[in-house]
């Protein structure tokens, strides 16, 4: 049994009133709160052992240095991977679709390519994609959307049949929750001579990740959607395919060796993160991962699923209430329309009960042009919400409507 008041004492934030009423944050899918133990290490870092890294020639330095390799062994472990060297620091998922565009993509995928996406992504694993597209003269489609909120798995495999070179797919959707197949979809890319890369931003923060049984060939994702610091996420890929790939950006830190005739570039990880990286942001994703591999994520995805369902089936009692995305695989996040009235009117009333929640296109216009709305309402759930929270958003949401129609 999870204790989630014991939780919840970890998270000082949920302490906040929002105009004056208790603070109910259901915004996790766009971020999520902080436990003491990243906001210490931050903290702790800055007061002790600040310093550039890689530059060990006096103490702090080495000191630093120690602590953000030691991260990236123990992000290596969180997902997976077979090594430290198959992880590159990025500033989140975004900087790190953007970097396998630029070096993967650029240098791999031309004229006539086919670069598959999905109706579900998020703006941050499409639009990479077109920019490259117009660079490289490749084309892209997407695979299309039922209407349960699942992506349709005949028309997938006959997408396949046109030999797409890459595939670009969302673990979970930030707009509507659902969990794509993503191994099976791997499996069946790969068996065409596709790359896949996943976007876990959203997967992440509620299911235990095995880049291996993934069996993808990129995994990104963000350090402020798993409990940890903005500006700071990862890039993973198999050793043999990132050293085969260039650099994308250059400066300090990713270099070997420079001269006015020529360069020499470092090994993995370092030749894909030039500049002083986010030290800090590292240092505090290192302490959320720590903190949720103490938690029990079985019990953790029982509880953030209840959550879930006693969410829907008290809102479905609201005259009004469209629930958007049914897909039967799910994270723990409702997207919902309130029948005649508008979604930005209701959050903002929501909001001034205390209620955070996210209302809009949720960076995924595509999607919502297919679904044929301006955008939905968005309640995200994370472990150290409550059934109690729960019940006074279903409370206050039918008050809301009663009052408005
Ligand atoms: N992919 C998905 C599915 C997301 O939900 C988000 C953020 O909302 C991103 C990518 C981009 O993440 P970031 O803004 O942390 O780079």
């Amino acid at each position: 049994m999870l204790d989630i008041d014991r939780l919840r004492a970890d998270f000082p934030i949920l302490d906040e009133r929002a105009h004056d009423q208790p603070l109910i944050y259901f915004d996790n899918a766009a971020t999520t709160q902080k436990p003491r133990a990243v906001i210490e290490a931050q903290s702790q870092y800055y007061r002790h052992s600040n310093a550039n890294v890689h530059r060990a020639s006096h103490y702090l330095s080495s000191r630093a240095t120690e602590a953000f390799e030691q991260a990236r062994h123990n992000v290596a472990r969180f997902i997976g991977a077979a090594s430290p060297r198959e992880i590159i620091w990025t500033r989140g998922a975004t900087e790190a679709i953007n970097l396998v565009a630029h070096s993967y993509g650029r240098s791999q995928l031309g004229s006539g390519d086919l670069i598959l996406v999905s109706t579900l992504e998020h703006h941050a694993n499409i639009v990479p994609w077109q920019l490259l597209a117009e660079q490289v003269g490749a084309r892209i489609e997407a695979i299309p959307l039922l209407d349960d909120g699942s992506l349709d798995p005949i028309a997938y495999r006959q997408l396949l049949q046109q030999n797409p070179r890459l595939v670009a797919l969302t673990h979970a959707s930030n707009a509507l929750g659902t969990l794509n197949p993503v191994a099976e979809m791997t499996r069946a890319a790969q068996g065409v001579g596709a790359k896949v890369l996943i976007d876990g931003a959203q997967s992440t923060p509620h299911l235990a990740i095995d880049v291996q049984a993934l069996g993808c060939d990129f995994f990104v994702f963000s350090g402020h959607k798993v409990f940890g610091p903005t500006g700071i996420g990862a890039l993973w890929a198999r050793e043999s395919l990132l050293e085969a790939m260039p650099p994308w950006q250059a400066g300090g830190e990713m270099i070997e060796h420079v001269s006015f005739a020529s360069t020499r570039f470092a090994g993995l990880p370092f030749k894909f993160e030039a500049g002083t990286p986010n030290i800090a942001g590292v240092i505090g994703l290192n302490a959320a991962i720590g903190y949720l591999q103490q938690l029990d994520r079985q019990a953790i995805e029982a509880h953030e699923m209840q959550l879930l369902n006693r969410a829907l089936a008290l809102c479905s009692e609201i005259p009004g209430f469209r629930p958007v995305g049914q897909a039967a695989q799910r994270v723990s996040l409702m997207s919902f329309c309130i029948d005649g009235l508008h979604q930005q009117d209701i959050g903002l009333m929501l909001d001034q009960h205390g209620i955070a929640v996210r209302a809009g296109h949720h960076c995924a216009m595509p999607l919502m042009q297919r679904l044929g709305l301006p955008g939905t309402l968005r309640a995200s759930f994370a472990f150290y919400n409550t059934l109690e929270e729960v019940e006074r958003f279903a409370a206050v949401l039918g008050q809301i409507v009663r009052e408005q129609t």
